[in-house]
């Protein structure tokens, strides 16, 4: 039997293949340290759940409006509001079934053959793939560890064609942890408006950010700016709810108008009941937030210090998100553990895992040859034996 031509051209996502293997493992009886992880650690708040039972037993059980219900959609423009300041409204609004379908019908809506959507890389591993699906080009622009992996006006300048449609800004960013800075986001915006560039921002962990770095929304840059900013973000990370698959996108009426015919033939409805439970973590208590990010800032800050003394990492500290993005170039060509010699990431981290049980993703998987990625969304106990484990098999 043939595929179609677009299932054949796009790879299963690496990140879950990484996630996959590291639990095979485990499943052969194998103490893996399993740092691909890409979600918080942490249980959904207890509030949150309430509300989803109780939605639940007052019968919210049934397909609603394929866009979400108009409640979520003002919860959703009251956090803007009272977050960055920005007044939406609900038209200007559509939820769906977490951020990554948010992204994927952003794509579909507005890009296909003959387009370009400029993607800064490192990326997070769905982008280009979501790109392909739609039939438009990907055209990645790589930074460096020198800039804090981050995207300088110039460099954007430089890649936009006639045929450039869309810029695709991941901030704070998975998998380098860039949280840029205000005024590289600003002279970035100014290049889209001059330019006729539309701007999807994935601000997915616009919650976790760790001083000095600050977070700023990019549609925050004034009128012209937003017009052609389109927000994507959700629950998934902020309040550890990667399971409830909800996410939104903000913009423009046009796009989201059409997203939502998009969603109507294709998904319907993001889940009832998921929708109930993100207007409690939206309209309740937002000190779980807090709570969680302030356990990420010290798992951050072990991770940085273990990684500072192995010698040749060389990484850009990471701002937000949860992952620590290092360069290990420098064990390539030497033994390392069990005489086992690598060559690039992607053999560094299987070797690792074999030898050592250690799962990481390998940056190959965001277009980043000789990095690797490890996740820090999980307890500072687990990071230690992990890391233990990593110089030893360093070590040889
Ligand atoms: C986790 C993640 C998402 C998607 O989250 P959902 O669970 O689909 O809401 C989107 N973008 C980035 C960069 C992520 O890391």
């Amino acid at each position: 039997m043939s595929l179609s031509a677009t299932v054949n051209r796009i790879k299963p996502s690496a990140t879950i293949a990484a996630a996959a293997k590291a639990r095979e493992l485990k499943s052969k009886g194998v103490n893996v340290h399993d740092f691909t992880l890409g979600e918080p650690d942490f249980n959904t708040p207890e509030h949150i759940c309430e509300a989803a039972v109780a939605a639940m037993k007052a019968g919210h059980t049934h397909y609603t409006a394929s866009g979400g219900i108009v409640e979520l959609k003002k919860a959703i423009c009251d956090a803007y509001q009272r977050d960055y300041g920005l007044k939406y409204d609900p038209a200007q609004v559509i939820v769906s079934s977490g951020a990554k379908h948010s992204i994927h019908n952003v794509i579909t809506t507005l890009v296909g053959p003959g387009d370009e959507v400029i993607i800064p890389a490192p990326y997070w591993v769905s982008y280009s793939d979501l790109v392909e699906i739609a039939g438009a080009t990907p055209v990645l622009v790589n930074t460096t560890r020198e800039s804090g992996w981050t995207l300088s006006p110039g460099q954007l300048e430089a890649a936009i064609t006639p045929r450039s449609k869309l810029l695709m800004l991941n901030n704070p960013c998975n998998p380098t942890g860039a949280a840029y800075p205000v005024e590289t986001l600003e002279g970035l915006a100014k290049v889209a408006v001059n330019r006729n560039l539309m701007v999807l921002s994935d601000e997915i962990y616009e919650k976790l950010i760790y001083p000095p770095a600050r977070f700023r929304c990019f549609a925050t840059f004034g009128d012209d700016v937003r017009a052609r900013t389109i927000l994507v973000s959700g629950v998934s990370k902020a309040y550890a709810m990667t399971g409830w698959r909800i996410g939104w996108t903000i913009g423009p009426v046009e796009i989201i108008k059409g997203m939502d015919k998009l969603q109507s033939q294709e998904t319907s409805n993001p889940c009832s009941i998921s929708q109930y439970a993100a207007i409690a973590a939206l309209n309740g208590p937002q000190d779980c937030i807090e709570d969680m990010r302030k356990e990420f800032e010290k798992r951050r800050a072990y991770v940085l210090d273990r990684l500072k003394r192995i010698p040749g990492v060389k990484l850009a500290e990471p701002g937000g998100a949860f992952y620590a993005f290092f360069d290990v170039t420098s064990s390539f060509g030497k033994p390392l553990m069990n005489g086992r010699v690598v060559q690039n990431a992607t053999d560094f981290c299987t070797a690792l895992l074999e030898e050592a049980h250690v799962a990481l993703v390998t940056g190959d998987a965001f277009g980043a040859p000789g990095y690797v990625r490890l996740s820090f969304a999980t307890s500072i106990k687990a990071l230690e034996a992990g890391f233990n484990q990593i110089e030893k098999f360093l070590a040889g």
